[in-house]
């Protein structure tokens, strides 16, 4: 299987080559330029393996260039029960409020408490093996831009990986403290943390900016090194998304939830688009979907774009009890829209250039069809996210983290608005106790809040009798290594003074 970059066809790539590069040099994103399709005896085989088996099949048939073992050998050491706190790394949980049934993926038992584990373990593996077949002997150098999750779990995932150094940017008073110190006392010699004065969005220039700057790629090139990037333009960050919307549809099947060949709706708290893009990938490979539902907080311009066919990133920006979708470009957007603009790498080069230069487009009316057809856009704030947090404990008792309530929340307006009660899968996005202030906040809005983060854990864990994951509760005890700030401006330069290559 070959790839292509969205913004030029001739731009053509092994699976290898598209990881170990990570975006194209026109600027495009990588895309598979056909999808496998499972058929129902596909699917039966698939009941009958557990989600590393899931994982070997679905990664074998994307991965041409890989051998069956180079595979195996990925998703073994990615996908441990130790890592994973238990067998299956993205179980189900089945609850319900006033009376609407909830499926809930809970994505977060990996070693960072976010979703971006189940991409991030395994990206370096993939990466390291790619790097082999395409660059061997180089060093790749990871550049992240985060909104908090990424960060941790890319640099979890890549400390002390032979051949790998990584640095990340995140933005200043963008992440939780819980987050900001997750990053902050990350071990390891091949990895570096810093924060920048500004927003995700500029975090997020900032890096694709030095990706796409040539005299840079050269200076890296002369060392003996290549840029690559762990943020969800990765192709090795959004195949591993595809396996798990995969392997709940088969868990449920499995359950007696649903019956092979029913269809589901998905339900995604979305920020930079890569979560709700791999259902739609997944959706292209035979897995039966009804609905996407796109979960936005107040950063809506997605809610928007579903709704009008208008992207428009010009408008306020709002730091929310939601940090990682506080984002006003969604990358992983532009993968879409060449899928719907029947693979038009003309078309999606125009709007990615009126993104850039007037930071808006719009698609055509067949387009926007299509979007209307196959997605729903949602919106909730703060206020309701707390509310929808408290709702759930108090009904079920169940505790979900903020993320996780914005999409619970649009969920309910979806199904009072359409009334189709299509048996919903919601991805859970990270624990609780990630965002333990909002969580705490929302449980016991009458209560004065402990001093610090570690307090609130604390005060969360008595309150629920939830367990605190391990490497949460860790935490408290390490010192922080990290405390660079600069202006975005100046990443260029801090990047090649972190490789001593000024
Ligand atoms: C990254 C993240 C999201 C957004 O996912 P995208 O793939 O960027 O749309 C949502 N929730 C949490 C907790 C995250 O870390």
């Amino acid at each position: 299987m070959l790839y292509n970059s969205t913004q030029n066809k001739n731009e053509v790539v092994s699976a290898a080559q598209a990881i170990a590069q990570g975006i194209s040099k026109d600027g495009g994103l990588f895309v598979p330029q056909e999808f496998p399709r499972y058929s129902e005896d596909d699917f039966k085989s698939l009941l009958k393996e557990d989600y590393r088996g899931r994982a070997k099949k679905v990664f074998s048939d994307f991965l041409t260039d890989f051998g069956e073992e180079e595979i195996n050998d990925c998703v073994e050491k990615a996908y441990t029960a130790e890592k994973f706190d238990g067998s299956n790394p993205a179980p189900l949980t089945y609850t319900s409020l006033n009376g609407k049934e909830l499926n809930i993926l809970e994505l977060w038992h990996g070693p960072t408490c976010a979703f971006k584990d189940m991409a991030l373990q395994i990206l370096p593996h993939l990466l390291t093996k790619s790097l082999k077949k395409t660059y061997d002997g180089k060093d790749a150098v990871i550049l992240v831009a985060t909104s908090g999750d990424t960060g941790k779990a890319a640099l979890e995932g890549f400390k002390d990986v032979e051949h790998t150094k990584i640095i990340v940017f995140y933005p200043v008073n963008g992440v939780s403290p819980m987050q900001k110190h997750q990053m902050n006392t990350q071990e390891g010699a091949n990895v570096k943390v810093c924060a920048i004065e500004g927003n995700f969005d500029d975090a997020q220039t900032g890096v694709k900016k030095i990706f796409t700057t040539s005299d840079i790629s050269e200076k890296l090139a002369e060392n003996n090194m290549l840029f690559s990037s762990a943020n969800s333009i990765n192709w090795g960050r959004l195949l591993p998304q595809i396996v798990y919307y995969i392997s709940a549809y088969c868990d449920m099947v499995n359950d007696g939830k649903i019956s092979l060949g029913d269809s589901i709706n998905v339900v995604v708290p979305t920020g930079n688009f890569g979560n709700i893009l791999a259902s739609y990938y997944a959706s292209l490979m035979g897995l039966p979907v009804n609905k996407f539902i796109c979960a936005s907080n107040s950063n809506n311009v997605l809610t928007d774009f579903i709704n009008t066919g208008v992207y428009d990133k010009n408008r306020q920006f709002y730091t929310t009890v939601s940090p990682s979708m506080d984002i006003l470009v969604s990358s992983n957007l532009e993968r879409l829209l060449y899928k719907l603009s029947g693979d038009s790498d003309t078309m999606t080069a125009q709007w990615m250039t009126a993104l850039k230069t007037v930071g808006k487009y719009e698609v055509p009316d067949e387009v926007k069809t299509v979007i209307k057809e196959n997605f729903f856009g949602g919106f909730c704030d703060d206020l309701k996210t707390r509310e929808t947090i408290s709702r759930l404990f108090e009904e079920k008792h169940y505790l979900c983290d903020t993320h996780t309530a914005v999409a619970v929340n649009v969920y309910e307006q979806y199904v009072d608005a359409t009334g189709d009660n299509t048996p919903a899968v919601i991805a859970s996005t990270a624990s609780p106790y990630k965002f333990s202030k909002a969580v705490l906040e929302a449980v016991a809005p009458n209560e004065e809040l402990p001093a610090n983060e570690f307090d609130m854990v604390d005060r969360l864990n008595e309150l629920t009798g939830m367990d605190v994951p391990a490497p949460l509760a860790g935490l408290k005890n390490k010192t922080a290594r990290f405390s660079d700030v600069i202006e975005s401006d100046d990443m260029k330069a801090y990047v090649l003074k972190s490789l001593s290559i000024e």
